[in-house]
């Protein structure tokens, strides 16, 4: 499957991104004798979003193009908010984006070697048992320009933290009463340093150790180190890890215990996160709203994770497409939600299926075509793709069409149906408007028109000039849906930077519910395997993976122009 790329040809070096250069210059110079490995290491305690599906295009993605080698590793060091289910749902995303791991590792594979890391580091008089508060830690930390004050038992004797470190182990510690800390520098200008945290007690079972640890490593002292059990080369992160770095690497450097590994050992290196307008990245903040119930799971349309996305009607390509647009740079920045519409809208129109569904409709009478007649139209399945073929749909006297297409009075330009004027029904005739009846508060109920038997689309001689073209199903031979239209989940452009609580900023009017729309029947079974449509004339969209053969549901993906650009 991987693709290797000759480091050497100056040709492919251009379009590299700026990690992708590190990789084909280490490559080139062989280190880790010439080695290729990443990871993708998430914490199972939500479910991934689009930030998530950008680390995951640079992480396999480099290890495909490079012909190395991408493990998934879950960063399991704390039991209190990581499950199976997680894990599960971060598997089937990552190879529903199309990509495939070496191996499956989790950071608890690692807990014993840790463990005897942390005491050895313990017996040499580099950690220390501290009884404070994590407050009292906090309070002594000092600033980035003011040296830290050493905790009172920063010296207190090895055989005491030794002990109390399995104390801290055994269930007799209550959480948050000790802590192990690295002992490094309380003056370092790096706050990484000034004797971080390195294992706390939770004593809550873990998904897969069970009740066998009570002391649990923290994240600077596990993802390191199990990058360095696993052989990783290049360890990719987000910019935020970049002062973690440098603890990154003395911890290696302790693990290695004087060897010189001549520069084969795990580098990290990190890009900008992505960001994007009108939703939220954090798995905090995605939790609270699917456990108060103010979205519809953590697959709701409207959310930005992977299966959200997925359900909404984007295909893996699509996503892609997107990460690709964005880009890897060391800037952080906040990208338009528009474009992933845009790169959703690109992609769906090489892949959909056109087909024809009336959203708000309203009944059109061809009132010379004979009664109990049908006809079946043949229409074309993707004018993108001829090699999607095409069905057909049944023409007959008692139609459905938008309510929005008929003008009692219209301005000139609205080419659409108007008494006295002349439309094309898609794939059938050519249709001239008579009226159409109303009821006694005014509302239209029915429109009509009579059909030219000369004109059905694909004979000789039918296509005279008509200005417009609706879309329409036949009334007796269309299924019933409901249909999702979708806005953005937040009205704000950045959610994560208002003061305000996020819960405010919810958008009231993020799902917009058609109870009564009709669609063609092969919009709700269609053989082709093919699940992405497009509702002509409305936009793309797709059968809700929740919904039945009884009640069918649609959602809309995207609408066939960008809207945020008109505001
Ligand atoms: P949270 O803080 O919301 O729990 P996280 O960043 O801690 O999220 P992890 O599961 O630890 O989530 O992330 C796994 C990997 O995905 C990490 O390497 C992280 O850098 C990357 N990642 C997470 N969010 C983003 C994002 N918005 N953009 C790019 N990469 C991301
Ligand atoms: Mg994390």
């Amino acid at each position: 499957m991987s693709e290797n790329i000759n480091p050497s040809e100056n040709s492919t070096q251009k379009s590299l991104n700026f990690i992708e250069q590190i990789v084909v210059e280490d490559l080139a110079k062989g280190k880790n004798d010439g080695r290729l490995q990443t990871r993708f290491p998430p914490e199972p305690n939500g479910y991934l979003h689009i930030g998530h599906a950008k680390a995951i295009c640079m992480d396999f993605g480099i290890a495909q193009k490079f012909g190395g080698v991408c493990n998934l590793r879950l960063d399991d060091t704390n039991p209190q908010k990581e499950d199976t289910e997680y894990v599960e749902a971060i598997k089937e995303d990552i190879q529903w984006l199309g990509f495939k791991w070496g191996n499956i590792y989790h950071a608890s594979d690692y807990f014993q070697q840790l463990w005897d890391f942390a005491v050895s580091l313990i017996k040499q008089g580099k950690a220390y048992i501290d009884e404070q508060t994590s407050e009292e830690i906090a309070q002594q930390k000092g600033t980035p320009t003011q040296p830290g004050t050493d905790s009172p038992f920063r010296n207190r004797p090895i055989e005491e933290s030794l002990a109390l470190f399995e104390k801290m182990n055994s269930g007799e510690v209550p959480e948050g009463a000790m802590v192990l800390r690295a002992k490094i520098d309380m003056s370092s200008p790096n706050m990484h340093f000034r004797d971080p945290i390195i294992y706390r007690v939770i004593n809550k079972e873990h998904h897969i150790t069970g009740n066998k640890w009570k002391a649990y490593p923290m994240y600077d002292f596990a993802h390191g180190q199990s990058d360095f059990f696993e052989g990783v080369t290049h360890s990719i992160c987000t910019l935020e890890f970049v002062p973690h770095r440098p603890l990154y690497d003395y911890f290696i450097d302790e693990l290695k215990e004087g060897k010189d590994l001549e520069d084969h050992r795990p580098r990290q290196y990190e890009f900008n996160r992505l960001n994007l307008t009108h939703t939220l990245m954090s798995k905090r903040k995605l939790l609270a709203l699917v456990e108060e119930g103010l979205v519809d799971g953590w697959d709701d349309p409207r959310m930005p994770t992977i299966c959200g996305l997925r359900r909404r009607g984007y295909s893996p390509e699509a996503i892609r497409k997107f990460v690709d647009m964005i880009g890897y740079t060391k800037i952080e920045a906040i990208n338009e939600y528009s474009m992933l519409e845009a790169a959703a809208r690109e992609d769906l129109n090489a892949r959909a299926l056109r087909v024809s569904a009336v959203l708000d409709p309203v009944k059109l009478i061809i009132t010379n075509y004979p009664e109990g007649q049908t006809e079946e139209m043949e229409t074309i399945n993707n004018p993108e793709n001829e090699n999607d073929g095409t069905h057909t749909i049944t023409f007959s006297r008692e139609l459905w069409m938008e309510r929005a297409d008929f003008m009692e009075d219209a301005p000139k330009k609205f080419f659409r149906m108007v008494p006295g004027k002349e439309v094309r029904l898609k794939s059938a005739y050519i249709v001239k408007c008579t009226g159409c009846k109303k009821d006694e508060n005014g509302n239209v109920v029915e429109v009509y028109a009579e059909y030219d038997p000369q004109s059905k689309s694909g004979m000789e001689g039918a296509n005279r000039k008509v200005k417009g073209t609706l879309h329409w199903v036949s009334a007796n031979h269309c299924v019933k849906a409901e249909v999702r239209l979708y806005n953005p989940l937040f009205t704000v452009e950045n959610p994560a930077a208002d003061e305000r609580d996020f819960r405010e900023l919810l958008n009231p009017e993020s799902l917009q519910v058609l109870k009564e729309c009709y669609v063609e029947p092969f919009a709700v079974k269609n053989d082709t395997g093919n699940r992405y449509l497009q509702f002509q004339r409305t936009g793309y969209f797709t059968l809700d993976s929740h919904s039945t053969t009884e009640a069918p549901v649609f959602n809309r993906t995207v609408n066939l122009k960008d809207s945020f650009a008109k505001k």
